[in-house]
């Protein structure tokens, strides 16, 4: 069992309250979402956006609970959540007659959440949406918290909106047919977690190698991913509801995400958006344990858990330190020039809890961690000496 965890029932739902919205996560809940749209967020019609991989799996299932609601379709993949389909999607609800009497529902990963989020919150200013996260990483994180936005050739998520979904529907059943690199980079998210908020459940991430990623589905513990799952959203659930527009404690929340963003968008999102935080993780928390802003040791335990559930720990080949440091410096987190980072003190324990958690770390000091050096790739157990990067 994951730590930390309350003792509902593995099998019963579990209902998650997230400041105006309910997060209900059961196995089979995607044959719920019919009666959860109706119920949160009744409309004339519905909309499914969703992409090609994700609608052909299980686009009929849902449309067919929602009267046979149109889906509306993009490519699979980060470089598909730009403004060029926010405005095709928004061009083909407008052709196809939807007016503000519309639900939009957002079936698939954080791509589509965040895209389908950004056309609900500006399609006919403003309109419902109901996130159905289909990858883990969804399921624990981008759904939760009512960031949407599209990225830009300047750096990810630079255009977008709050708005908060009226529900989330998380069906853990859906990952069966998930590529495990996808698993994987949703791991990230949780080790992300629990170096933020919670060091027993931190420590207990290691178990997700032997209970998760084995040869999918049979090897899956469903109780341990479902606790995790439940504990996952806890704690991002908990962060935002103490800070939702980000000025203060949510920034935690972004442990790993400036460098990780950066080193994503350089590689033209040949990591995933996981591997690109996991190596985040390390090379920020390098950095703050360099300026004494973190204990020693941090770095060591992240890359061992890392390592354990075959996740990058290093940056890829490729741009120079100075190009990641220029794409940072046009991050969102970026204020008056100066680059801010999520450090953590310790495992379970953030800096800046007195100015606001944006910590800044000299460039100097960043620049030599960022320089690439030979180190120790590790995916899928398979651990050997390498200069390049795990690649999707
Ligand atoms: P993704 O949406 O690109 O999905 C990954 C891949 O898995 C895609 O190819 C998709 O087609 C496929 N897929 C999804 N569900 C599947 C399933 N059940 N079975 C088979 N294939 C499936 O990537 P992601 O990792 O889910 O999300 C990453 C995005 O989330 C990034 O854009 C990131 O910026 C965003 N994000 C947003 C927030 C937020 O707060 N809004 C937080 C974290 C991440």
């Amino acid at each position: 069992m994951v730590g930390g965890v309350a003792g509902e029932s593995a099998r019963s739902p579990i209902h998650i309250d997230a400041t105006g919205y309910t997060v209900t996560v059961a196995l089979g809940a995607l044959d719920l979402v019919g009666e959860t749209v109706r119920q949160v967020a009744p409309a004339h019609r519905y909309a499914i956006i969703t992409d090609d991989t994700v609608g052909a799996l299980y686009g009929g299932r849902v449309s067919a609970q929602l009267g046979g609601a149109q889906l509306f379709s993009i490519p699979p993949g980060e470089e598909h959540k730009n403004r060029d389909n926010w405005a095709a999607l928004t061009d083909q609800l407008l052709a196809g007659g939807f007016t503000r009497d519309t639900t939009i529902v957002a079936l698939g990963g954080g791509v589509i959440g965040d895209l389908a989020g950004f056309v609900a919150a500006t399609f006919m200013r403003g309109v419902p949406f109901v996130q159905i996260p289909t990858t883990l990483l969804a399921m624990i994180d981008a759904s939760i918290g009512g960031k949407t936005g599209v990225d830009t050739p300047a750096g990810k998520n630079l255009v977008g909106a709050f708005h908060p979904p009226r529900a989330v529907v998380v069906d853990p059943q859906v990952l069966a047919t998930l590529a495990l690199t996808q698993l994987r980079g949703g791991l990230a998210e949780a080790v992300k977690h629990g170096a933020i908020a919670d060091e027993t459940y931190f420590i207990t991430l290691r178990e997700a190698a032997d209970r998760l990623l084995g040869p999918p589905p049979a090897d899956r513990d469903e109780s341990y991913l479902l606790a995790l799952i439940e504990r996952s959203i806890r704690i991002k659930v908990g962060v935002v509801a103490r800070d939702e527009r980000e000025q203060g404690v949510r920034k935690i929340l972004n442990f790993g995400h400036t460098v990780g963003h950066a080193i994503e968008l350089l590689s033209g999102f040949a990591m995933t958006h996981g591997e690109a935080v996991a190596a985040g993780m390390v090379l920020e928390s390098r950095a703050a344990e360099q300026v004494g802003i973190a204990e020693g040791g941090v770095t060591e335990r992240l890359v061992e858990t890392l390592e354990i559930l075959g996740l990058p720990t290093a940056r890829p080949d490729g741009p120079s330190p100075d190009a990641i440091m220029d794409v940072m410096r046009g991050d969102k987190k970026s204020r008056a020039g100066s680059i801010e980072y999520a450090i953590p003190v310790r495992i379970g324990s953030m800096a800046g809890a007195t100015t606001g958690y944006g910590v800044r770390i000299d460039d100097t000091v960043m620049r030599t961690v960022l320089v690439p050096t030979t180190h120790r790739v590790s995916r899928g157990g398979d651990t050997r000496v390498d200069t390049r990067e795990a690649r999707a």
